[in-house]
């Protein structure tokens, strides 16, 4: 009902998005991520009721999904960054490598791995493994806003999920197609058409 009426108000123009040579539709409304974002604050709280996380962004493609999330997220808590790069012509072997180091100490410290979205689960695998044998932390929770089940195979658990959405391309709230697209408020999938 609600989706129907917000289609409605949606102006004509922001409900296909032309980017490079392909044509996106309107997927899941920026209202919809930010009640998803929303609850998942909460869950993350619930847990960390007397800690102070650290959550950690992936860079690029979560830095509207960690802003929102962490306006959510009610306890006290710190932030970093990292930037992780998969190697031209490997990614099917999944290894990756870090283009970023973190600016912060989390020996002893629960972190909290914020993705944009998790397809394989290679990215996010490697990540969790380098920071488990490298920086000593306390305890690793994920966190990803999207999650492609069709795709991801692995048994690894994925802690804290957002909105599972089909095999498809997205751009948009932070997501790019070839750099384009990540200011997108709204997520968009890849037209069919
Ligand atoms: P994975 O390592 O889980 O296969 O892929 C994770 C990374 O692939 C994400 O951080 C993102 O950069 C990219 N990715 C996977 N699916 C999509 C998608 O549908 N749209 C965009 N823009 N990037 C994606």
């Amino acid at each position: 009902m609600f989706k129907v009426y917000f289609c409605i108000l949606k102006p004509y123009y922001l409900m296909q998005q032309k980017i490079h040579d392909k044509t996106f539709d309107l997927f899941i409304p920026n209202e919809d991520i930010t009640a998803a974002i929303r609850v998942l604050a909460q869950k993350i709280h619930a847990d960390y009721q007397d800690e102070t996380p650290i959550f950690i962004g992936v860079l690029n493609g979560v830095f509207m999904f960690f802003g929102d999330l962490l306006k959510n997220y009610p306890g006290p808590c710190e932030v970093a960054f990292t930037q992780m790069s998969s190697y031209a012509g490997t990614s099917s072997t999944g290894i990756v490598y870090t283009k970023m180091e973190l600016s912060k100490d989390i020996k002893h410290r629960h972190i909290i791995l914020v993705e944009d979205i998790v397809d394989t689960g290679n990215t996010i695998e490697n990540l969790y493994t380098y920071f488990q044998e490298t920086q000593q932390p306390k305890s690793i929770k994920i966190a990803t806003l999207l999650l492609k089940p069709d795709v991801y195979k692995k048994d690894f658990t994925l802690h804290y999920v957002g909105i599972e959405i089909p095999d498809k391309f997205v751009v948009g709230y932070g997501l790019d197609y070839d750099e384009m697209g990540r200011n997108l408020p709204d997520l968009y999938q890849l037209s069919s058409k």
